[in-house]
């Protein structure tokens, strides 16, 4: 009989042991609530850690974003510059207020928002007096975008930015936070991210009227009275005081989880990238990545095959990958919406890594031996392919 394994999944989430104390402490003081003492304090904690003045917890990350934008005065009829290589809920928040997203393509230096491409659109559209109401700045899978360029490049034409750093909570630029540059940052707690709440999110910001407007806007906008009384629409987008409970025991360990996830990193790298196709997602110089995931790309002829049996041979050996993010603009819901690419011609860059990558398991709580056994299978993939490559040059 074969020894049983269990499933390694991408990124499970990876518990403490103190979450309990705080949910017990919500239930022995009776906050079952979106308000309460967990909330406040977690709050607290998070803007302290990353270093804003302020956050406010909410039901997702896609709620801070929504309050985001909105809070930017992206409505109807607006556009808002946007990377194509994310996931869907960065873009999605902006059709939410009647605005179009308009994609940029990314670099290949950190796979994300292209300085150069984005200049490009921002001098187009503002050129032809569609002046963007804002910036979005994904950092993906926990690796910082250009933030220096980026900044510079939306100061100058005076758009504001708001970083997506739903997956990059405790990676840095320079020393400094991601989601600390724009006017607004965002983290996502979903239960796949470094740390979870099991789902919620956190915005936040140095302006701190802006925070309050947002929990306003999350508590359904009841105005000052002591009837119901309502002026502008609101949503029910607050974080519960259980979760938040949750959060508070997460935020605690943090540090430890991008340790972890950075150790399986370098494990994957000293192993497979040694082999001559690899390549991993690139680490910008003076930045740190919490490296949330462990993304890789094959840099080959017939890279996207072999993609496609890397992902079949993982998954009957019972272990999760995924593809990297499908481009926002190669998908049927954004069919038609603008895009600026990197290159003027020739393929987009997320295109060529969207077809070349795979994302690894990478959870923190992922033991060695485990780790092992998804190398193993990868090795035996691409140790086929280098058999191929000797023959056909023989
Ligand atoms: C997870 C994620 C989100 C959405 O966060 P939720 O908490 O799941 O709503 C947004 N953007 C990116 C890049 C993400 O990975």
């Amino acid at each position: 009989m074969s020894k049983q394994t269990s499933r390694i999944y991408l990124s499970p989430p990876h518990m403490s042991g103190n979450e309990q104390a705080y949910i017990d402490e919500a239930f022995r003081s009776n906050w079952i609530a979106p308000i309460g003492p967990n909330i406040t304090a977690f709050e607290q904690q998070m803007s302290e850690y990353v270093g804003a003045r302020g956050a406010a917890a909410v039901s997702s990350g896609t709620a801070a974003i929504h309050l985001a934008l909105q809070l930017l005065g992206v409505g109807d009829g607006d556009t808002v510059l946007c990377p194509s290589f994310t996931f869907v809920a960065t873009a999605n928040p902006i059709r939410y207020l009647g605005a179009e997203p308009i994609f940029v393509d990314s670099e290949p230096g950190t796979w994300n928002l292209s300085p150069i491409a984005l200049e490009r659109a921002l001098r187009l559209e503002t050129s032809a007096e569609r002046i963007p109401k804002a910036v979005i700045v994904v950092h993906l899978y926990g690796g910082m975008a250009n933030m220096g360029e980026i900044m510079e490049i939306c100061e100058r034409y005076r758009v504001p930015v708001l970083e997506d750093a739903a997956e990059s909570l405790g990676s840095t630029y320079r020393g400094r936070q991601s989601g600390t540059f724009g006017a607004f940052g965002v983290y996502s707690f979903n239960g796949n991210k470094i740390i979870t709440t099991s789902g919620g999110g956190m915005l936040v910001s140095d302006n701190t009227e802006a925070l309050e407007r947002a929990k306003f806007l999350a508590t359904q906008a009841r105005d000052a009275a002591g009837h119901y009384q309502h002026s502008v629409m609101g949503y029910n987008y607050r974080m519960s005081n259980v979760l938040a409970g949750i959060g508070r025991a997460q935020l605690e360990v943090l540090e430890q989880r991008v340790e972890a996830r950075r150790a399986i990193y370098r494990r994957y790298e000293d192993t497979l990238g040694k082999m001559k196709s690899v390549a991993f997602m690139p680490e910008l110089e003076g930045t740190r990545s919490n490296r949330w995931l462990t993304a890789m790309t094959l840099q080959c002829a017939g890279a996207e095959t072999v993609i496609g049996n890397l992902l079949d041979e993982l998954a009957k050996a019972d272990i999760e990958a995924r593809p990297l993010w499908k481009p926002l603009h190669l998908q049927p819901l954004f069919k038609g919406a603008a895009f600026y690419g990197h290159n003027e011609q020739g393929v987009s860059v997320c295109e060529e890594l969207f077809r070349t990558g795979i994302c690894l398991p990478s959870g923190s709580s992922m033991g060695t031996e485990e780790q092992e056994r998804v190398i193993r299978v990868i090795a035996e993939v691409l140790g086929d392919l280098r058999t191929e490559k000797t023959e056909a040059a023989s």
